[in-house]
């Protein structure tokens, strides 16, 4: 890389290095974390006639930031946050008289409103029902037999070799329990789907860490099979999935609440025989004519907002988005309005949750991991998110009823500058 050496004292130089391409944006490992994303802007700055001031405005650890987060780190993305709440929740995680405010960071203008409408709602009717199961993480490695004796010696190999797995698999974090492994097969492909349950982390990285251990010290050493891929698609990380709709994965989160008809004339302008019809035709017909895999209005919003304010990685949403919404009659004027998420995987250590915004709101939801209790937190931060997905599709099957969204998103999504 000589003459010119990467450092504070060359940052001018090495800008004309980057532009003229004698060197590339990885190849600036001696200056700290905050110059080399200086000089990434700069150059990209002159290369294409750009500004780059706010992207370069940040009071994250620029250090950890590049070195754990984001290679080639240059500076930050900023999306708003904003907070709704109070939500009260009658789950197990949330004391019943706690005022639960949650931050979201989302550009989608209406999205906040409408979700504190149905906070609003939730709270005329005392709360809403919150139960989440600890599902568990999955990867599941494909390996490539002979055929199908072979693959029948293999699966049962690994079944008679569980307490061995086991040993391995725990051995690489203090939070890892192995649940079990769960084969599937066809072909000369055999599948073998881990799932563990991963404290308060959402489990990624080590169930990654762990399958790649037993794979390669254990498994492929003593079955003389190969692994193909570490990730075989049946884990099924960040795709829509029958297996992690049927099986779950992270965890599965069901809230409810009966709201009667006061509730829903005077807080949602509606009532129940137009939400029950906007169900009907919308998420249940409407969501079979599409061939859909959400039977439901928006999980996305909610969770990509939640997502993004809490450190959470936001591809899942691409599997957290998938569930069904019930809505029955209760009564002459009142109904009982459900969400079911099979798949969201969270965590309130790891990723994302050490940056400092995430950190900060985080801290306002409370969710801290016990040392005494790992995995309380995570059970929190689902109960929570449960919470906020209801507030949120209540609010915008209501919207659908009295003909309110393209209205709210033009005067609140909008504003007065025109594109
Ligand atoms: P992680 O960032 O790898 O951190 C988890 C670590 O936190 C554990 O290893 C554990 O340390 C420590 N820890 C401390 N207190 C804990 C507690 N109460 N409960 C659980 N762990 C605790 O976390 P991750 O959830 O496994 O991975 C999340 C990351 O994976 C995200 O950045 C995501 O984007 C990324 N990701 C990775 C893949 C992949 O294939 N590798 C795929 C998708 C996403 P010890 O192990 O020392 O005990």
């Amino acid at each position: 890389m000589d003459p010119i050496k990467d450092t504070t004292d060359n940052l001018d130089a090495l800008v004309e290095d980057l532009v003229a391409g004698r060197r590339r944006f990885h190849e600036l490992k001696a200056l700290s974390a905050e110059d080399a994303a200086t000089v990434r802007r700069r150059t990209l700055a002159k290369m294409k006639d750009a500004s780059l001031e706010h992207i370069g405005s940040f009071s994250l650890d620029a250090e950890r930031a590049a070195t754990r987060h984001c290679e080639n780190f240059m500076g930050v993305a900023q999306i708003p946050m904003g907070i709704t709440g109070p939500i009260p929740i009658l789950g197990e995680h949330v004391d019943e008289d706690e005022d639960i405010y949650v931050p979201l960071a989302t550009t989608e203008g209406a999205l906040i409103a409408s979700i504190s409408r149905g906070c609003r709602a939730l709270r005329e009717a005392g709360g809403a029902v919150v139960r989440v199961d600890d599902v568990g993480m999955t990867r599941a490695p494909v390996f490539r037999t002979g055929g199908v004796e072979e693959t029948r010696r293999f699966t049962r190999w690994v079944t008679e070799h569980e307490a061995e797995i086991r040993a391995v698999v725990e051995g690489t974090s203090r939070f890892l329990k192995l649940e079990n492994i769960r084969p599937q097969s066809f072909g000369s492909s055999v599948y073998l789907r881990f799932t563990f349950s991963s404290g308060d982390a959402m489990g990624m990285n080590m169930a990654t860490i762990a399958c790649d251990r037993a794979v390669h010290e254990l498994i492929e050493p003593e079955t003389g099979v190969t692994c193909v891929a570490l990730s075989g698609n049946f884990c099924v990380d960040k795709k829509p999935s029958a297996i992690n709709f049927l099986e779950g994965r992270g965890k599965r989160v069901f809230a409810e609440v009966v709201l009667d008809g006061n509730t829903l004339r005077q807080c949602l302008k509606s009532s129940a025989s137009s939400m029950l019809e906007v169900q009907y035709r919308k998420n249940m017909l409407g969501s079979i004519a599409a061939g859909a895999m959400g039977f439901n209005a928006h999980y996305a919003n909610v969770l990509a907002a939640f997502f993004i304010a809490t450190g959470q990685d936001l591809a899942q949403v691409a599997e957290g988005a998938m569930g069904v919404t019930c809505v029955e009659a209760r009564g002459p004027e009142g109904i009982f309005f459900s969400v079911f998420m099979p798949d969201l995987p969270l965590g309130a250590v790891g990723g994302g949750t050490v940056l400092e915004t995430q950190r900060e709101a985080l801290e306002v939801l409370g969710i801290t991991p016990r040392a005494d209790n790992p995995g309380w937190a995570s059970m929190r931060m689902a109960e929570i998110l449960g919470a906020t997905v209801l507030a949120g599709e209540l609010s915008l099957m209501a919207a659908f009823t009295s003909g309110d969204l393209a209205r709210a998103h033009e005067r609140l999504g909008r504003g007065k500058e025109r594109l």
